[in-house]
């Protein structure tokens, strides 16, 4: 049998930038009975998810929410509004953003990447991998493209790769000032309900969401929240979509129903999740987040380690990437951290490998558990002989008592 639940004693600490941990009352909310999901119940509890989903993305239109992990609905947000051969400008911020752009490669979309230019001593083969976009690019690229080749302009909001955020915002903007009709869709699936996020405000046409990351839930729920244009452009679109089609399932979801059968037990957990984060208010989850964020990167300062994110502009409320230095190999680091002290570390992910590890700081934490997931880095780093120039407990503790 599997030993899955072999943790010696304690808490293991799940400091991953996602699946996070989850709150105790989500885990109780996930333990009730299953129902039909045909039944009456279950209706009035499917309103209620689809409803308090719209507030966490901060629109007034629809969300669609799908039993799948994070990747099914960057598919669905294709699917739905393209056609075979259509071009979609792409930018590469790090792993994830290049895995969308082979999806949609799959998918027979013509697609089209950018990244940042310019070097980067620390790490010259993926300078990319440290910036947000810059909106410039996505201007100067769509202001070339006369005849709106271009359908789709696709960048994700919190890299969770690098731990670098990117500004919806000024994306739209650049989409607005070259004059270009492109559907503006984001990956914010490690951004919702950590980093500040506004699907309506910002113009985006498809968001995509995932459930284990800041909605503190397992994985198994994914979302596309979608606009009025994006809407308009599934009518004509032709890739071939049948399970992701969002005709029936917004169909069925005006009365709370599903075209298919739902992950009933996890929809119990998105309710309890809606109501916690509603109950603290969007703008507090956003500052705890990022006075979390502040924490561990005093704690990187002080260390004297480089922050994958080179712009602190940038800087990820939810997920900080430390650089090692070359000689060091951060996953041996990250398993004997893991073996002495039961904390999980994100690792370096794609061009990323071998050279960083990822502190994640969302989920059901709070300064304690961060300061000991801190620790442990710092012991871990000591034991591996990385020469540190200081304390990142102290600095950290220093950060949270003063704040
Ligand atoms: N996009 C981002 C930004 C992610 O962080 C992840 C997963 O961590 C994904 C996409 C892929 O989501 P999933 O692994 O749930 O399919």
């Amino acid at each position: 049998m599997l030993e899955l639940d072999s943790h010696p004693r304690g808490r293991h600490f799940l400091q991953i930038p996602g699946p996070s941990p989850v709150p105790e009352r989500i885990l109780r909310a996930l333990s009730q009975p299953t129902i039909d999901h045909r039944g009456p119940e279950f209706g009035a509890l499917g309103l209620k998810v689809v409803g308090g989903m719209r507030k966490i993305f901060q629109t007034s239109q629809p969300v669609i929410v799908y039993p799948a992990s994070g990747t099914g609905a960057w598919e669905a947000a294709l699917v739905n509004t393209l056609s075979p051969g259509d071009r979609v400008l792409m930018y590469e911020t790090g792993h994830f953003a290049s895995l969308w752009a082979k999806l949609a490669t799959r998918l027979s979309l013509e697609v089209e990447c950018v990244t940042s230019t310019g070097s980067d001593p620390v790490l010259p083969h993926a300078p990319g991998w440290r910036r947000p976009v810059d909106p410039r690019q996505i201007e100067e690229r769509l202001r070339r493209d006369g005849s709106h080749r271009i359908k789709a302009v696709c960048v994700v909001h919190n890299e969770t790769s690098t731990g670098v955020t990117s500004s919806i915002a000024s994306i739209r903007a650049a989409l607005h000032a070259a004059k270009h009709p492109a559907l503006l869709m984001v990956d914010t699936i490690s951004g919702l309900a950590s980093a500040d996020y506004r699907h309506d405000e910002w113009g985006v046409d498809v968001s995509v969401g995932g459930s284990q990351k800041g909605l503190m839930l397992p994985p198994g729920i994914a979302f596309n929240a979608v606009s009025q244009r994006a809407l308009e452009a599934a009518k004509t679109a032709t890739l071939p979509r049948s399970f992701w089609s969002w005709d029936e399932m917004l169909e069925s979801n005006r009365t709370g129903y599903f075209p298919f059968t739902p992950n009933t037990n996890l929809l119990y957990g998105l309710s309890e999740s809606i109501d916690m984060l509603l109950a603290e208010g969007l703008d507090n989850v956003f500052r705890r987040h990022e006075r979390w964020g502040a924490g561990v990167r005093a704690a990187v300062g002080a260390w004297g380690l480089p922050i994958q994110c080179a712009d602190p502009a940038a800087y990820s409320p939810v997920v900080t990437g430390v650089i090692l230095p070359e000689e060091v190999d951060a996953d041996a680091l990250r398993q004997l951290i893991l073996q002495r002290f039961d904390l999980s570390l994100g690792m370096g992910l794609g061009k990323l490998k071998g050279r960083m590890f990822r502190i994640g700081h969302l989920g059901d934490s709070n300064d304690l558990t961060l300061l000991a997931a801190i620790a442990g880095c710092e012991m871990g780093l000591k034991l591996s002989g990385v020469a540190l120039a200081g304390s990142g407990v102290q600095a950290a503790m220093d950060h949270f008592a003063s704040r």
